[in-house]
């Protein structure tokens, strides 16, 4: 939790006794960001549904150097949510960084959108993630430090047609962030909100809306690869302590 210095000279906040859980582990941008904090210096908790393959990735982990715990997670369950926070903090003791991750991106036209998808969306993306920083939040404050991650989208700040539930969600996530930012930043916590354009990943997978469908398979766009996301996060987590960096959008080069 010192800073050290980098090879180009620039001081660089260490995250060797942190313990960062990360939630959306089990694919994609949480998947690299876990393999990523593990890999500088951070002990990881892998959070998701699917055991299997939050399982592998902590075996992988652990093959490299790492430390990892998987702690199965549905992110819409506040049993869970609680039960997350209460294992790492009777494991480790501290939560340093909390990545709020997880997400589902469900597009359709409102007039055909499936009620269900809108409360999947909300769930996940917006409630999931305000439950978690609410119930890491204690823990953070009683160690007088902590950063909150939080993953929205480059449709967190604009709104486009046939994303109107997402682009809510994401919206809602900036939101959220900006004002636990100004609530806790003078108890030395910091947040981080992070807005990918097009990353190569399952998301858009679980789309059924055959329109949709047809439009993105048409356009051709380019994207950039979970690594390029984690390397963001790590980024924001390794400044000096005195450094909030409160907002990234990053694109693909080409992406307009
Ligand atoms: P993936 O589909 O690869 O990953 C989504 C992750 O969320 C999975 O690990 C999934 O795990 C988890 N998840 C979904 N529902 C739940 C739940 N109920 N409880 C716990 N975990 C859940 O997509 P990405 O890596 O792309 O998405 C990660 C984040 O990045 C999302 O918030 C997304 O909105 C955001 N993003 C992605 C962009 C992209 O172009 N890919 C662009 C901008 C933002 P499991 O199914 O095992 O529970």
């Amino acid at each position: 939790m010192s800073d050290e210095t980098t090879s180009t000279g620039l001081a660089q906040r260490s995250l060797d006794d942190d313990v960062a859980i990360v939630t959306g582990a089990s694919s994609g941008i949480g998947e690299a960001t876990a393999e990523a904090l593990a890999a500088a210096g951070a002990t990881v908790v892998l959070a998701a549904r699917r055991l299997d393959e939050l399982e592998t990735l902590a075996d992988r982990i652990e093959s490299d150097g790492g430390d990892a715990l998987v702690v199965q997670t549905d992110v819409t369950e506040e049993d869970d949510i609680d039960e997350l926070v209460e294992t790492t903090t009777d494991e480790f003791g501290r939560i340093d960084i909390l990545v709020n991750n997880a997400g589902v991106m469900l597009l359709e036209p409102l007039e055909r959108a499936e009620r269900s998808n809108l409360r999947q969306m909300v769930e996940v993306n917006l409630l999931g993630l305000m439950n978690l920083t609410h119930a890491v939040l204690p823990t953070m404050q009683e160690q007088g430090t902590g950063h909150v991650v939080n993953v929205s989208s480059v449709a967190g700040r604009r709104a486009r047609a046939n994303v109107s539930g997402y682009n809510a969600t994401k919206f809602g996530v900036n939101a959220f962030t900006e004002a636990v930012r100004q609530e806790v930043t003078t108890e030395n916590i910091r947040t981080t909100i992070i807005e990918p354009g097009a990353v190569e990943t399952e998301l858009p997978t679980h789309i059924t809306d055959e329109q949709v469908l047809e439009q993105l398979a048409e356009m051709e766009m380019p994207t950039l690869a979970p690594d390029d996301i984690a390397r963001s996060i790590v980024y924001a987590t390794t400044q000096p302590e005195h450094v909030n960096v409160a907002e990234l959008m990053v694109m693909p080069t080409g992406q307009e």
